[in-house]
């Protein structure tokens, strides 16, 4: 964490940082560890299945560092040690003795959720299954019912078995999907997601997920080459939507994201506030869900 407020100006510069922050390691740990969360109102404790930064989604605007190689394995036993000890350090309140915690309204020092995330796509981990066991364990043992399991997906792998079995378990612990939609066409998806997962797919599991339970939709959006995604693409992205809705999924939220870090593309550039209220307001218009939007 050292020399990470290097040339901050002030208190909110150092504020704004602490969100921002979403370091993959905290202290030593292999496998959690704490955001700050703007969306949450308070910690998010990070649970990276993918520590070998394996992912079947290449993303444009994707923001883990491939360039080096984490060479630990991922265990249970691991994950175990390091979630338990991690909320422990949360609910005690040391965690915010340490930079950039120590900067957290006080409003926003509670734990709030654990997430599947991570390097990569938490349901493509062989260790899926067995990790919502584990953390349903823990939260249990620890009694917080009311901490919500949140699985950050990019809804590839929602057809298989153990995944559904997972999820299944978590929709009886407080669980919540937030699963990934950033295009309405394959062509945009293919800008945007660069996967060999066919578009397809995704969208048949969005339907087969949506179907079992209410899912947070999670979408980004930014400049390619300078240009906003257009108008039919949004259109198109909109339909997909309906299609879910009118098939019986049900739809609990939209997440509406743009950039706010560096990217692994460098033609991507954030919407300004005024493209992404505009792309808002055409969801909004055609689908009566809750929307956020997320500036960059
Ligand atoms: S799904 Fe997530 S981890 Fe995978 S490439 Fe996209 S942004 Fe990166």
């Amino acid at each position: 964490m050292n020399g990470y407020y290097t040339g901050m100006k002030n208190e909110k510069d150092k504020i704004l940082n602490a969100h921002r922050q979403h370091g993959r390691q905290f202290m030593g740990t292999q496998i959690v560890y704490p955001v700050l969360s703007r969306r949450s109102g308070g910690i998010s404790i990070g649970v990276n299945l993918n520590i070998d930064k394996v992912c079947n989604f290449n993303c444009a605007y994707c923001q883990v560092d491939r360039s080096c190689q984490v060479k630990v394995d991922f265990s249970i036993e691991t994950l175990e040690k390091e979630l338990t000890e991690m909320i422990q350090l949360v609910l005690d309140g040391g965690l915010f003795e340490y930079e950039p915690f120590d900067q957290a309204p006080e409003k926003l020092r509670r734990l709030n959720d654990i997430a599947l995330s991570g390097d990569g796509e938490p349901t493509a981990s062989p260790y899926f299954l067995e990790a919502c066991q584990e953390i349903v364990k823990i939260k249990e043992q620890l009694k917080l019912n009311d901490i919500k399991i949140i699985v950050i997906t990019n809804s590839t792998m929602f057809n298989k078995e153990k995944v559904q079995l997972g999820l299944e378990l978590l929709d009886k612990h407080n669980g919540e999907i937030w699963a990934k939609l950033d295009a309405g066409s394959e062509e945009y998806y293919k800008k945007v997601n660069q996967s060999k997962i066919s578009f397809e797919r995704i969208l048949d599991n969005l339907l087969l997920v949506s179907q079992k339970r209410p899912i947070v939709i999670q979408t980004l959006m930014s400049n390619i080459d300078n240009e906003a995604p257009s108008e039919s693409e949004i259109q198109n992205y909109i339909q997909r939507l309906e299609y879910i809705i009118a098939n019986g999924g049900k739809i609990k939220h939209i997440q509406l994201h743009t950039i706010v870090r560096k990217t692994r593309q460098s033609n991507l550039t954030k919407l300004s506030d005024e493209q992404l209220d505009n792309i808002a307001r055409m969801i909004s218009n055609k689908i009566d869900v809750p929307l956020s939007k997320h500036y960059g």
